[in-house]
């Protein structure tokens, strides 16, 4: 059996003709930009996050420059972040013009350790960047809590969190601006490229809008220097099928990620996502990551393999596990902070000692909606198998 880390194989046989319908709709339209399908995924998306407004735009990366836009950051400022994220979080700052600054990590949850954020805050920065990596919640309460307190705007990065929630409220909502991607992997993928923001904000609502298309609010007429970041009618079709599944397919990834961590948890070696927050969590599983702890035993492993010093044992790990059938994904390799594009930061290595461990440590299992229960025991088989060796 070969099992891929995502597949979107099944998903295509149940809702493909759907789709197609919809997308020969609009392509018989003759009118690919903006339009009807576009209205009606704004409005839907909104209903979905809660906010009172959503303007869709043609990324993840390109939501979250068009918040930090909106929201005057730019040369100057420092926005505080986790170095332990898609590069494209940092991307977005540096690429306004401001200056992201890392905090480390919560080796539990993957997630900024909020204890460090308010030592991070000085007179320049004016927002705080929150990630909810994996589809993981951050504790909302307590990031709002420090950012009114210090006079800091909220940028809730919900590319990994689209359904996700926190006490029983959407990500995204809770921030001054909610930024998601429709990325094919995120848990809403379009057939490319695609994103929104979600925000109560009127005012931000428009300048995003008037951002993402060449600031420009009335026709040839500019106010700003903007994007040309819009979200495809195609593109919008095909979400709009999709945003009514969200739910159903969440509750598919929960169950997978539940079964994992019940017949996972005897394993020593293995470090699983909490268990206790499961049932009360609006986790949306966009991934399953656990840890391969450095004193775990793959001895067998290690003897047959070679350049045995190179290899931490996650590395190893994932070898025999490919070998066997089972295909994985590194999320992430490297922290944002030794990136090469980064190195005039002058971050050490060693200046976010957790993140850099964990990065060493992570594997993401296959997740994914339509993961059937024979793969998945087929997964747990072989980790078990790896372990009892
Ligand atoms: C995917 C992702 C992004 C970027 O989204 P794109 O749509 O690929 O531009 C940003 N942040 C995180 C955490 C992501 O996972």
């Amino acid at each position: 059996m070969k099992i891929p880390p995502f597949s979107l194989e099944a998903q295509i046989s149940e809702i493909g003709e759907e789709i197609e319908e919809a997308l020969i709709k609009v392509f018989r339209s003759g009118k690919y930009i903006g339009g009807e399908e576009v209205a009606s995924f704004e409005k839907a998306f909104a209903l979905a996050i809660e906010t009172s407004y959503s303007v869709s735009c043609n990324s993840g990366t390109d939501a979250l420059i068009l918040a930090l836009r909106s929201l005057n950051i730019g040369q100057g400022d420092e926005v505080i972040t986790s170095s332990f994220s898609f590069f494209a979080t940092a991307e977005a700052i540096t690429s306004v013009g401001a200056k992201p600054v890392f905090v480390d990590i919560d080796p539990e949850n993957f997630l900024m350790d909020l204890a460090l954020i308010e030592k991070a805050i000085t007179s320049r920065t004016k927002a705080i960047l929150p990630v909810h990596l994996f589809g993981h919640p951050l504790d909302m309460d307590k990031i709002m809590k420090i950012a009114e307190e210090n006079n800091l705007k909220v940028i809730e990065d919900c590319a990994q969190a689209a359904g996700a929630h926190w006490r029983g409220k959407p990500l995204g909502s809770y921030g001054d601006v909610g930024c998601f991607s429709f990325f094919p992997t995120k848990n809403l993928g379009a057939a490319g490229d695609g994103g929104a923001i979600a925000t109560n904000n009127f005012d931000l609502a428009k300048v995003i809008r008037e951002l993402s298309i060449h600031g420009m609010p009335k026709r040839y007429f500019h106010t700003n220097i903007g994007y040309n970041s819009r979200l495809d009618s195609l593109q919008a079709a095909i979400l709009n099928v999709k945003l009514n599944r969200l739910n159903k397919w969440i509750e598919k990834r929960k169950a997978i990620a539940i079964n994992y961590i019940n017949e996972l948890s005897m394993i020593e070696g293995i470090k699983l996502p909490s268990n206790t927050f499961i049932n009360k969590s609006g986790h949306s599983w966009n991934q399953f990551v656990i840890r391969i702890m450095d004193d775990s035993f793959i001895k067998n492993i290690k003897s047959t393999s070679e350049n045995i010093s190179h290899h931490s044992n996650r590395d190893l790990f994932r070898t025999e596990l490919h070998r066997l059938g089972v295909n994985t994904i590194i999320y992430y390799p490297i922290p944002i902070h030794l990136q090469p594009a980064y190195k005039d930061l002058r971050y050490k290595e060693g200046s976010l000692p957790v993140t850099e461990k964990v990065c060493r440590q992570v594997i993401s299992l296959p997740i994914f909606p339509e993961l059937n229960s024979i793969q998945q025991s087929y997964v747990i088989d072989k980790i078990k198998e790896i372990f009892s060796k």
